[in-house]
């Protein structure tokens, strides 16, 4: 199946400039991660763009994603040395130990930096990630928003400031928003039905469709159990199930508003916690494509 979701190039180019012109301002990039989809929502020019520098992943919606693969996730990026850290931006779960995560990252950085008689100061940060996966929430939770703004500094950009989470550390205003990236009609489908791409541009029942597969597939007992399916219903097509849906939940032959009822109830768990990236598999493709 052809990738359909294009992105506009402008926005593109648009968004990496800004990042590029940010980079040199900060000693750490946060790179905002959805739990569900730790691989697909990443953006692999962060990486370019970030370098040398340090870069922590923070997967956010902890509280939405199956908990034994965030942990699967988090093994998975300790193993390679990439520092990582879930978080649930809504009840601020976890928020307060992102300081001390990246201390360690920096410390020698600041301490060299101080030994050369420069002031003390504490560490700068910009968050990035593709659209809708929380950066703004993890922004206003580590921020304390009254005593926020520290003001114009020389290299910020005109009407970007910075803000001050507690003492150590200073975050740019403005979360930098990359497109996602569409590498497969998977990745793209995994996108859409987590709501990092608008809902106007994908096709709701393809969209109902994969979700419900992933669950036929990985927790079947909350799919029969939210639509009282039957066990012979297990046995139809995937598009014959969506029929046979739409008829359960009272839409006759309305597969555009079940479709869109389905995403709804995936999106909001009523079909459980879920996680649509395993770590293994990824790994195995990244092996692969080397
Ligand atoms: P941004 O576009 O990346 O800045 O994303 P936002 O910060 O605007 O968040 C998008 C949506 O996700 C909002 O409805 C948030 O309330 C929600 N959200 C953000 N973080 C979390 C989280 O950790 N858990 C849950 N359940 N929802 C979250």
């Amino acid at each position: 199946m052809a990738v359909t979701i294009q992105w506009f190039p402008g926005h593109m180019a648009k968004a990496i400039r800004q990042f590029e012109e940010n980079i040199g301002l900060v000693d750490i990039v946060f790179e905002v991660i959805d739990a569900r989809i730790p691989y697909a929502s990443q953006n692999p020019e962060v990486a370019r763009i970030t370098g040398e520098k340090p870069h922590l992943f923070i997967l956010t919606k902890k509280d939405l994603a199956d908990p034994r693969l965030t942990q699967r996730w988090l093994d998975s990026f300790k193993s390679k040395g990439q520092p990582a850290i879930a978080v649930d931006a809504k009840t601020k779960f976890n928020i307060g130990n992102v300081l001390s995560v990246i201390s360690p990252l920096l410390s020698e950085k600041l301490a060299r930096e101080e030994q050369k008689g420069m002031k003390k100061r504490p560490i700068r940060a910009i968050s990035v990630g593709v659209p809708n996966v929380g950066k703004s929430t993890v922004l206003n939770r580590l921020v304390n928003r009254r005593a926020a703004q520290v003001g114009n500094r020389p290299g910020v950009t005109k009407g970007q400031q910075w803000l001050k989470a507690g003492k150590e550390l200073e975050l740019l205003d403005t979360p930098g928003i990359l497109w996602p990236k569409f590498e497969s009609q998977e990745t793209a489908n995994k996108l859409a039905l987590t709501g990092a791409i608008k809902d106007s541009v994908f096709a709701s029942d393809d969209i109902a469709l994969f979700g419900l597969n992933h669950f036929r597939e990985t927790n079947p007992g909350q799919l029969k159990e939210r639509y009282r399916l039957s066990d012979s219903d297990f046995d139809l097509s995937d598009v014959d199930l969506l029929l046979v849906i739409t008829e359960k939940i009272g839409m006759r032959d309305d597969y555009e508003r079940a479709s869109n009822r389905i995403i709804q109830d995936i999106r909001g768990n009523k079909l459980g916690r879920f996680t649509l990236d395993d770590p293994e598999k990824v790994n195995q493709n990244d092996e692969t494509d080397h």
